[in-house]
């Protein structure tokens, strides 16, 4: 087998299939082949002239003749069909032979013209087998995939160039030399090649440019022996490379959302802070004022402990706060989805004021608890509870309506429904909804529904939408009921 980035070759040095089997074989190479041929001839010719040219073995002839075509050539057949008939016309000149006249030459001829045919015949199949094999071997090496092929003992029985591009080039082609090519894509220590070590689907990593490949390794019959083992490196890293820029977008995406979540969220966090806080300063001239005129002292206490509560309800929102913009992983733990939407209408409270939203609340009485991180579940219902603004916001404000509910399904998987009465989901925009980016809104970033899809599938619930009983859009999710 030649080094694989030799040029591709032509008809007589093709390397792939049949080829290999003829040139594996010595006899059938033309210097071999031809002498080999000649003695044959000779062989034949005496135990004719020793049997009295009596034995009918003129079909013998057809051995050489075949041997010579198929290692030489068609020309070279011609020839030993030639000199196979006229060594067999000797008998005409011998007076050993019983049988003499004119009808001999005929037999002579005829034989000369049936060896010629066979070796035109022979040549024109060698080389139709060698046209098949160059096409064969023509596509392998088209091919932007490393092909090889090895035997049991982990010969190179064929590669292509592509595969010598990434071999290196000082060391003999072997499937060793090949595997110490590679390492394992994720830094683990790989077996060097061995039939059945390299399974489908293993990845690799190149020692040199650090490209990675994904393997396909098959068992094929080879023309000469038994079985051999077809391998083909696919380099995959344009994929790979395209796969984790996505996802690094996506996970940047995601996080500019919650950002931008935050800062919606902030002004109503300042503004729910305000309440507290005025309060706190309210109750503290009051002390103030108590103290300096003298005051009682239980009126005094009284002030202080509202004052103290007031502290801890703005406490309470910054711990919230912190919690949402944490990055964190989800922490599931036993969660009241009922007071979940509560605190969500909460953070949502400041938005729906300003839009003038009507909100009902139908939450199931005694909900037991899921299994859940509270935080991002109250992030689901904010951001389904946001969408539901904006599609109300063209709407004049007595028909601005949201109804949120909690209910529990008959296998006790939880579900959470918030329906507006917009003008519903946009006509052909169904399955695109919870896909990244899409949007309708001019501002819109298009990620609300797919993290609440992700939020959602990562509680092992689903999340969908139809149409409200009101008109406008009805989204919900389930959670699923018990111990994950
Ligand atoms: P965006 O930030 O663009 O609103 P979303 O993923 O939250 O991103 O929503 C995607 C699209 O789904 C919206 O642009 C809108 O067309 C549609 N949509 C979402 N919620 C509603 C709703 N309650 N009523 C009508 N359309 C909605």
């Amino acid at each position: 087998m030649q080094r694989a980035d030799a040029p591709v070759p032509g008809p007589r040095e093709v390397h792939a299939a049949s080829a290999t089997a003829r040139s594996a074989r010595p006899f059938l190479r033309p210097a071999v082949a031809i002498p080999v041929a000649a003695a044959l001839v000779v062989a034949i010719a005496l135990a004719d002239y020793s049997t009295g040219f009596e034995a009918r073995i003129a079909i013998l002839y057809l051995a050489p003749v075949s041997l010579a075509t198929w290692a030489a050539g068609r020309h070279w057949g011609f020839a030993f069909a030639i000199v196979s008939a006229l060594v067999w016309g000797i008998r005409i000149l011998s007076p050993q032979a019983h049988t003499q006249g004119t009808h001999l030459y005929w037999d002579g001829a005829v034989l000369g013209v049936t060896l010629a045919l066979f070796a035109e015949i022979l040549s024109r199949l060698a080389s139709a087998l060698e046209h098949s094999d160059q096409r064969f071997v023509r596509v392998l090496e088209g091919i932007d995939a490393a092909v090889y092929v090895i035997d049991d003992e982990g010969a190179i029985l064929y590669a292509n160039r592509r595969l010598a591009a990434l071999a290196d080039d000082a060391s003999p082609l072997t499937a060793d030399a090949i595997a110490a090519n590679f390492r394992a894509h994720d830094d683990r220590a790989h077996p060097p090649w061995r039939p059945g070590a390299w399974v489908d689907g293993t990845e690799l990593a190149g020692r040199r440019g650090n490209r990675r490949y994904v393997v396909q390794a098959r068992d094929i019959p080879w023309v000469d022996r038994p079985r051999a083992y077809l391998v083909v490196l696919t380099d995959v890293t344009d994929q790979r490379i395209a796969q984790e820029l996505q996802i690094d977008h996506q996970e940047a995406m995601h996080r500019a959302s919650r950002i931008m979540a935050l800062t919606e969220t902030t002004s109503a966090v300042a503004h729910e802070l305000n309440q507290p806080l005025v309060a706190i300063v309210g109750y503290n001239a009051a002390c103030l004022r108590l103290l300096e005129q003298g005051g009682d002292a239980s009126e005094i206490r009284a002030a202080m402990e509202r004052c103290r509560a007031q502290a801890v309800r703005a406490g309470d929102i910054l711990k919230q706060l912190r919690e949402l913009t944490r990055r964190r992983t989800p922490e599931f733990a036993p969660c009241d989805l009922n007071e979940r939407v509560r605190n969500a209408l909460a953070w949502t409270g400041h938005d729906l004021e300003r839009a003038h939203v009507a909100v009902e609340l139908d939450l199931a009485p005694g909900l037991p608890p899921v299994q859940a991180d509270r935080v991002l579940i109250e992030q689901v219902v904010v951001n389904l509870v946001q969408n539901a603004i904006d599609a109300m916001r063209e709407l004049p404000v007595a028909d601005r309506h949201l109804r949120l509910q909690t209910s529990v399904d008959a296998d006790g998987t939880q579900r959470v429904a918030v329906s507006d009465r917009g003008p519903g989901i946009p006509a052909g925009a169904d399955e695109r909804l919870y896909t990244s980016f899409f949007t309708t809104k001019a501002d819109g970033l298009g990620l609300g529904l797919s993290i609440c899809r992700s939020i959602v599938e990562m509680h092992g619930g689903r999340i969908g939408h139809e149409s409200g009983r009101h008109g406008g859009a009805s989204f919900h999710f389930t959670v699923p009921a018990g111990d994950r």
